[in-house]
């Protein structure tokens, strides 16, 4: 078992110093259109759990030495028209999600740190529960507590139901959609193109919450573009990269993780180069991983909001 031990991670450090990087070349990107946020749109992050790995394990190129803090959070997202979710973070089954459904060699590399479960946290605080769930795409850590909402519509792009109900682990866990309770409401982005997005989904038709796809860590991965009437502009990317380094850099994710979690790796990296194109083009634009605690902590948690509070 040591010796086990000892060859994987002289594997891993091989294929860490080794593996070759994909060419970067970052596409030219556009100016975000114009929106009409209205005063009271705000949102705040709910943070679920936790896990402490190396930058090398979550970025190529990464430091062996620097830590990456990992969070799962799920988005609250209040407008005057509607409130949502966007992720579900580790829900209040999380545990038996995992011990039941996930592979015994992945549990080290998935292992978590659990919160409180967003609907312990709403709760405690008095909050309603929102009436529909986003998924930035269908994996085990985000679609965990699907079943704590079950008034909740749950809005994917119809690729993603689909592949989340043939999904196999590690990154799908087949206990969380078997519920006949679950209340798919699939999607399509019909709405224009947007900032060299070929579709979006304007949900509110104001322009301050539109949806925009980011195929390729899944099929249907789907992000956030936020806009506050402050001005500030937030794209929430689910897993595209796990931490803003990847965008800096820009860099994919480490190749063996990717090689597990990435279902197009190269349309993950080409999705990569895009965002970092529309960063460059949108110097105010804030990139807002799933994953990357040192994005989200100077955001602050819930109860605590990001943007103005309605008059
Ligand atoms: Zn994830």
């Amino acid at each position: 078992m040591r010796k086990l031990t000892l060859l994987s991670v002289v594997a891993a450090l091989g294929v860490w110093r080794f593996w070759p990087l994909p060419d970067a070349v970052i596409p030219q990107g556009e100016p975000l259109p114009a929106a009409q946020a209205p005063d009271g749109l705000r949102f705040a992050l709910l943070k679920t759990g936790s896990a402490t790995t190396l930058e090398a394990m979550v970025v190529a190129g990464g430091s062996l030495f620097r830590p990456a803090a990992v969070g799962h959070v799920a988005v609250l997202v209040e407008h005057p028209a509607g409130r949502f979710l966007f992720d579900s973070g580790l829900g209040t089954g999380v545990d038996a999600q995992f011990d039941s459904g996930m592979p015994i060699w992945a549990k080290p590399i998935f292992a978590y740190q659990q919160g409180q479960p967003a609907v312990q946290q709403l709760r405690d605080a008095g909050v309603a529960a929102p009436p529909r769930i986003f998924l930035s795409h269908a994996h085990w850590d985000h679609a965990s507590a699907l079943t704590d909402f079950p008034q909740a519509e749950i809005w994917v792009p119809a690729a993603e139901r689909e592949t989340a109900l043939h999904g196999q682990p590690p990154a799908f866990l087949p206990s969380q959609f078997g519920s006949p309770t679950l209340r798919w409401h699939p999607f399509s982005f019909d709405g224009p193109a947007y900032a060299g997005y070929p579709a979006s989904l304007d949900l509110f038709g104001d322009g301050s919450v539109v949806l925009l796809p980011l195929p390729g860590h899944t099929a249907g991965s789907t992000g956030l573009l936020l806009s506050l009437a402050d001005g500030r502009r937030f794209f929430f990317v689910g897993d595209t990269v796990w931490n803003h380094r990847g965008i800096d850099r820009p860099a994919p994710k480490f190749s063996v993780s990717s090689l597990i979690v990435d279902a197009d790796r190269d349309a993950t990296w080409q999705a990569v180069l895009q965002l970092r194109g529309l960063r460059d083009a949108n110097p105010g634009l804030q990139i807002v991983p799933a994953h990357d605690s040192s994005v989200h902590d100077p955001l602050g948690y819930f109860p605590q909001f990001v943007g103005a509070v309605a008059r």
